[in-house]
């Protein structure tokens, strides 16, 4: 067990990529995860479908590629998509090693191997799954193994609240040599001094009223690495998923594509199909046709949610093919073999994030970003199906090769100081943090969800703008919470994306903006990077690098 509070490694988030990492350098040293909930509370362990990679014989890496290239809209970079898909195959081996229980099948010489799936945009069987739960084998497994090794120390409902680098402790050498850390059970912020730390948080689909993301997705590696000084890119590019049960008690519970590929209808509150009038294909079209048709629609009538409808399908069909589905809306009240589901769209993915190179490292020395919280320019415009978890894991070993390299002449900083709480009392108005928390969710949806336009880009700036203006006197005055930590880091990354989406001249990929419906040549395709100004000028001097 090393000293409490430092540790070689720092690794902020327990999902695939932080506890791959974690798991990737523990035999060097010592090493901490933080994780603000439980240690397996992060969108990994909702993960449904699988991860991709190139295993079977009829497959290339070629392919997988070109499939990626496609999905990305003309933004892929090239060499970090070659970089990920290479790498697939042996990291699907390295679980297996662990034990990950994927479903396996019986070849024709009765050998097990492992059974590939097709999703969506790959034009080959490459989805390696557990049924269809992977996220839950891949994040059991990786936490049991987590939890058994000696030099790995777990810190379960510790939220990191700002990243500690030396330009604001005053050193001469601007490096990240920590993070304060809020304890969630005694309200208590400490030091965690590290040599390295390593952003894993996940992405940032609460900024969203509806989203199919667990809550802890708040952005918080994203707008920490902002505030110490590094660029993002891409935050325009939100994907957001067709259909979600519309239900306030039923948070995240995603409708399958598969009951649109049964004949499942979507329909108007009054009844009234509506596809049709879309796409040629009407319900069958691609994911983000079908999510900004429904916005449309619900837009222009002020409807709070669609219907999405199988009923005419027999109730044994329907039983035996959503078994899942079919249950879950009986618990809140919706018999799906007799009445239409109400669904809304919600936020999914995180194309953007902290940019990095193809270890994982930052802008700031000593820094380095892995998993949903990264940008590493492999998704562009549009992610494909299971590329995501495959990009947590591909960077996630090799920023632990990088971090092995490098680890053993680097020095724990220990000038640094104590997190300051002389200046702010206990909170006495709660509330403006939970009434902030809906305006925010509720305009980003509004405004800056699936269909953007000028002028609802501006209103949603003029909104966060006096949010932030209201969260940091709140934050200067009273003591931090957990909730308060995830507004202040929701609110500034919603200006991030608001931003982005304001750069974008053009509809592409997952951003649709009705001012400027037509897509610009691949040749003038560009990433949208923000720069940070760490000289304290205001917000509107965000600088965008084209
Ligand atoms: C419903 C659903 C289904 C999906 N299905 C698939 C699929 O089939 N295939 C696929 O490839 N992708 C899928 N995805 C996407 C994929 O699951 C995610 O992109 C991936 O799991 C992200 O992993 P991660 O390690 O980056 O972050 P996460 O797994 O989200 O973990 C983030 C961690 O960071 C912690 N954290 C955050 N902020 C802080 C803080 N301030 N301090 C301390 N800890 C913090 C959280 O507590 C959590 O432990 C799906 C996503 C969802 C929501």
């Amino acid at each position: 067990m090393s000293i409490s509070n430092q540790h070689d490694v720092l690794v902020i988030g327990s999902g695939a990529a932080g506890l791959s990492l974690a798991l990737r350098l523990a035999a060097n040293g010592p090493v901490a995860i933080v994780s603000k909930g439980l240690v397996n509370e992060g969108c990994t362990y909702y993960a449904q479908g699988g991860i991709s990679a190139v295993l079977a014989e009829e497959d290339s890496f070629q392919s997988h590629i070109d499939d990626t290239m496609n999905a990305g809209a003309g933004l892929c970079d090239a060499e970090s998509v070659r970089f990920t898909i290479e790498h697939g195959p042996e990291n699907i081996h390295w679980l297996e090693q662990l034990g990950v229980p994927f479903t396996k099948e019986s070849g024709p010489d009765g050998t097990r191997t492992l059974h590939l799936t097709r999703e969506g945009g790959h034009s080959c069987r490459r989805v390696v799954h557990a049924a269809d739960a992977t996220g839950v084998a891949l994040s059991n497994t990786l936490v049991n193994h987590v939890r058994q090794h000696a030099s790995i120390d777990v810190y379960e409902n510790h939220i990191a609240v700002d990243l500690i680098t030396g330009a604001k402790q005053g050193l001469k050498h601007n490096r990240c040599v920590g993070a304060y850390i809020l304890n969630k059970n005694t309200g208590h912020v400490k030091r965690f001094l590290a040599k390295t730390v390593v952003l894993a948080t996940g992405g940032a689909s609460k900024v969203y009223l509806y989203t199919t993301n667990p809550d802890c997705s708040t952005g918080d590696g994203i707008a920490m690495a902002w505030r110490a000084g590094c660029r993002v890119g891409n935050m325009e590019f939100n994907q957001f998923h067709p259909t979600c049960l519309y239900h306030p008690e039923a948070k995240s519970f995603l409708i399958s594509e598969a009951v649109r590929g049964e004949g499942g209808k979507l329909l108007l509150p009054g009844g009234e199909p509506f596809m049709h009038r879309f796409d040629e294909r009407a319900e069958l079209a691609p994911r983000d046709i079908v999510a900004r048709a429904i916005d449309h629609e619900m837009k222009r009538l002020g409807a709070e949610c669609v219907y999405l409808d199988i009923s005419h399908r027999s109730g044994a069909f329907i039983k035996s093919h959503f078994p899942t589905i079919y249950k879950r809306c009986l618990e809140y009240g919706f018999d799906i073999t007799r009445n239409p589901i109400p669904v809304v769209p919600a936020a999914h993915y995180t194309c953007g994030g902290v940019l990095t190179d193809m270890h994982g490292h930052t802008d700031i020395e000593g820094l380095y970003a892995i998993g949903e919280t990264a940008f590493t320019r492999l998704h562009g415009a549009n992610r494909m199906a299971s590329n995501s978890l495959l990009e947590c894991l591909v960077f996630a070993e090799s920023a632990s090769n990088d971090i092995l390299k490098t680890i053993g002449s680097a020095r724990l900083e220990k000038a640094v100081a104590p997190w300051d709480e002389s200046r702010v009392t206990d909170s006495d108005e709660e509330v403006v943090v939970t009434h902030n928390w809906d305006e925010l969710r509720r305009f980003m949806w509004d405004y800056v969800g699936i269909v953007r336009s000028n002028k609802r880009l501006e209103r949603a700036m003029r909104r966060v703008r006096m949010l932030q203006h209201e969260i940091h006197e709140y934050y200067s005055n009273f003591r931090i919470s957990g909730d308060l930590i995830e507004l202040r880091n929701l609110a500034q990354v919603s200006e991030l994306i608001i931003h982005s989406a304001m750069a974008r001249k053009e509809s592409r990929g997952l951003h649709f903006s009705i001012d400027y419906p037509e897509v610009l040549s691949n040749k003038s395709a560009t990433d949208t990077i923000l720069v940070p100004d760490t000289t304290g000028k205001p917000a509107e001097k965000i600088e965008v690098v084209k």
